[in-house]
């Protein structure tokens, strides 16, 4: 799957997001290093802590899969669904994505749907001095 067809997979999944509390409705397609691609949405809850991210959503459910080497993942947000510009992952997912991902993963941030226009970054750009697993193995 090429970058821009991630982005549409992306931009699908966020249809689906349930957000009745912030109305943010957040999609991510994740690509496997096999090609496979996962998707998911943000999935709010009353009690607002159980909320849990698109991108996480994704990461779980290619993980639950027993998938462990990514290639990217395209991310796309907006008020009721609309993208207005980039919605970048937040601080709780890119720790995520650390436990799984190199250095080099990248990151798509949709900036708008119609036309398709997107940054694509590393996970280093959005987290450097990142925590990983292999600091525990130095302990
Ligand atoms: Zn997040």
């Amino acid at each position: 799957m090429n970058r821009e067809e991630l982005c549409r997979a992306a931009l699908k999944a966020m249809r689906t997001a349930y957000a009745p509390y912030s109305d943010y409705y957040v999609g991510a397609a994740l690509e496997c290093a096999d090609g496979t691609v996962y998707t998911g949405c943000n999935i709010e809850n009353a009690s607002y802590t159980p909320t849990i991210c698109a991108e996480r959503v994704a990461i779980f459910k290619a993980v639950s899969d027993g998938k462990r080497d990514f290639k990217r993942i395209a991310v796309c947000g907006g008020k009721e669904g609309v993208v207005a510009d980039i919605f970048p992952p937040c601080g709780v997912c890119r720790q995520v994505m650390s436990e799984f991902c190199t250095s080099a993963f990248e990151i798509l941030m949709i900036r708008s749907e119609d036309p398709l226009q997107f940054e694509t970054v590393t996970l280093v750009d959005l987290l450097p001095f990142r925590f990983t697993p292999e600091h525990l193995e130095q302990i």
